[in-house]
C-alpha cells in the first residue's frame, strides 16, 4: 500500500446549491470533476490521506474578521458559512496535530472579500482564509502567519484585511493588474505604517509559465519566508493560472502548480479560483494534493498539455529575472510610510492613521465610500475605526479592538462605542473586542 510522507486531510465542499447564475464560471461543477479524479486515482487509499467534513462557521467567526452590513446573514449564505467552515476544519486538523497538512477544497471562494462587506466582489462574500486564520488565533493563541496567494487574480480582499497587521505576511503572486480584475496589486502597495513590507504584491505579465512562477518562488518568495519564519504557511490556492483557464491569460501547467507547492510546503491550502473545470482543475488539484502529501507527482499530465502551450516569451523571461533581482528589497528594506497629503496610502492626523477608500462590488453593483482610521499606538497594533456608507446602506460604523490590544486602545474602543450609541448618526454599528472576545451589534 502507498503511504504519504506527510499525512494530509482533504475537505470537500462543492456547494451544490450555490451559484451566481447557472452559466457563471463560479459554479458547482468546479469541484465535482476534481472529486472524481482524486477517487479514480485512489488518493484516499493512500495511508495517511483522509477526507473530512467541513465545520460550519458561526456569526462570531465571521465577525472576528469582517464588519458586515447590515449583518452577517444578509451578506453570507449557508454555503459561505460552510466554505469558511471547511477552511476552519483544515486548521483544526493541522493545529491539533491530527494531520501534518490539510487542503480545504471548498467554494465559494473568499480572497476578494475585504474588511468591510456590503455585498459580493469577484465572486467572494466573506474571506475564508481570514476567517480561518482568526479562528486559529482565537483558539490556539497568537501566531505569526504567512499567506501566499497563488491565484491568478490579486488577493485584494486579504490585502485589505491584513493591511495593518505586522504578524501576517501577505504575498500575492498574480497576473498584472493592468491586464486583469481587480486592477490592483502593485509592488508599491506595502502595508500600513506599522506593517510596512508585510504586504507584498508580485504582478507577473500575461503569458508567464512554469519557469517564471518557479523562479519567482525560488528567488523572491522563499528567501522572504525564510526570513519571516512564520509559525504557519497558508496557501490561497487559486488554480486559474492554468494555460486553459477561460478567464485569465497565464500559462501554468499542473506540473508547475505541483512544483510550486512542493517548494512552498504550505501547512494549509485553501482553494480559491480556477475555472477550467474539466481540463485543468482535477489535475492541478491532484498535483497539489500529491505534493502536499510528499508523493511523486511527476506522472500527472493534463489532457491538453503540449510543450508549446507553456512556452515562455524571452521578453517575459527577462522581465521576471530583473524583477526577481530588485524585489526582495521591498521586504528587507521597505521605503518608509509616506503620510503626506498627496499619498494614496493615507495620512497621519491627530494620532490616527486615516485613509479614504472607494470600493466597487462588481457582482452586486454596489459602491461604497469608506474612511478607515487606526489609532497610532506604541503598545499595540492600535484600535481600528471604520465609517462606511454604500448604495445598500446609510452611514455605518465598525470598531475593532485588536487581539493583544493595550488598555488605552481597549478603553478608547469602549468610549467610541458608547459615544456613537448616544450621539446616533449611524444606521448600524458593529463592535468587536478581540482581546476579551466580546461582540456588540447595533441597529437603529
Ligand atoms: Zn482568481
Ligand atoms: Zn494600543
Amino acid at each position: 500500500m502507498l503511504k504519504a510522507d506527510n499525512s494530509l486531510g482533504i475537505i470537500f465542499f462543492p456547494a451544490f446549491d450555490w451559484a451566481i447564475s447557472p452559466t457563471h464560471p463560479e459554479r458547482e461543477e468546479r469541484l465535482l470533476y476534481t472529486q472524481d479524479q482524486l477517487r479514480e486515482e485512489g488518493l484516499f487509499d493512500v495511508e495517511g490521506i483522509d477526507e473530512y467534513k467541513p465545520l460550519v462557521a458561526g456569526v462570531d467567526d465571521v465577525e472576528r474578521v469582517h464588519f458586515c452590513f447590515p449583518e452577517v446573514s444578509s451578506v453570507a449564505t449557508r454555503s459561505h458559512m460552510v466554505s469558511a467552515g471547511g477552511a476552519m476544519r483544515a486548521a483544526d486538523l493541522v493545529l491539533s496535530g491530527e494531520k501534518e497538512r490539510a487542503f480545504a477544497m471548498v467554494r465559494p471562494p473568499g480572497h476578494h472579500a475585504m474588511k468591510v462587506v456590503h455585498g459580493s466582489r469577484g465572486f467572494c462574500n466573506i474571506n475564508i482564509e481570514a476567517v480561518m486564520l482568526e479562528y486559529i488565533r482565537e483558539k490556539y493563541g497568537p501566531k505569526r502567519v504567512a499567506i501566499v496567494d497563488t491565484d491568478c487574480h490579486h488577493g485584494d480582499g486579504t490585502q485589505d484585511v491584513y493591511w495593518h497587521d505586522p504578524d501576517t505576511l501577505f504575498i500575492s503572486v498574480h497576473q498584472d493588474g493592468r491586464t486583469l480584475y481587480p486592477g490592483t496589486g502593485f509592488p508599491n502597495e506595502l502595508g500600513g505604517p506599522q506593517a510596512r513590507g508585510r504586504n507584498l504584491n508580485i504582478p507577473l505579465p500575461p503569458g508567464t509559465s512554469d519557469d517564471g512562477f518557479l523562479e519567482v518562488m525560488e528567488q523572491v518568495v522563499m528567501p522572504i519566508l525564510d526570513d519571516f519564519n512564520p509559525d504557519l504557511i497558508i496557501n490561497s490556492a487559486g488554480q486559474d493560472n492554468h494555460f486553459t483557464d477561460p478567464i485569465t491569460n497565464m500559462n501554468l501547467s499542473a506540473q508547475g502548480y505541483a512544483r510550486m507547492n512542493a517548494m512552498l510546503k504550505p501547512d494549509i491550502a485553501v482553494l480559491e479560483g480556477g475555472y477550467a473545470i474539466q481540463g485543468a482543475l482535477p489535475y492541478v488539484n491532484l498535483g497539489i494534493c500529491m505534493a502536499m502529501a510528499g508523493m511523486d507527482f511527476s506522472g500527472i499530465r493534463e489532457p491538453d498539455f503540449t510543450p508549446d502551450a507553456v512556452r515562455q516569451d524571452p521578453r517575459i523571461v527577462k522581465y521576471i529575472s530583473e524583477m526577481c533581482a530588485s524585489f526582495p528589497e521591498l521586504y528587507f528594506n521597505p521605503p518608509p510610510f509616506d503620510g503626506s497629503e498627496k499619498s494614496r496610502d493615507g495620512v497621519i492626523s491627530g494620532g490616527w492613521f486615516v485613509r479614504h477608500k472607494d470600493i466597487y462590488y462588481d457582482v452586486d453593483g454596489i459602491t461604497e465610500a469608506q474612511t478607515e482610521m487606526v489609532r497610532q499606538c506604541n503598545d499595540c497594533r492600535g484600535l481600528l475605526k471604520i465609517e462606511t456608507r454604500s448604495t445598500n446602506n446609510p452611514l455605518c460604523l465598525g470598531v475593532e479592538i485588536p487581539q493583544g490590544a493595550c488598555d488605552t486602545c481597549r478603553d478608547e474602543g469602549y468610549r467610541l462605542l458608547e459615544e456613537s450609541q448616544l450621539k446616533g448618526g449611524y444606521r448600524y454599528i458593529q463592535f468587536v473586542n478581540r482581546r476579551d472576545n466580546e461582540h456588540v451589534r447595533h441597529g437603529f
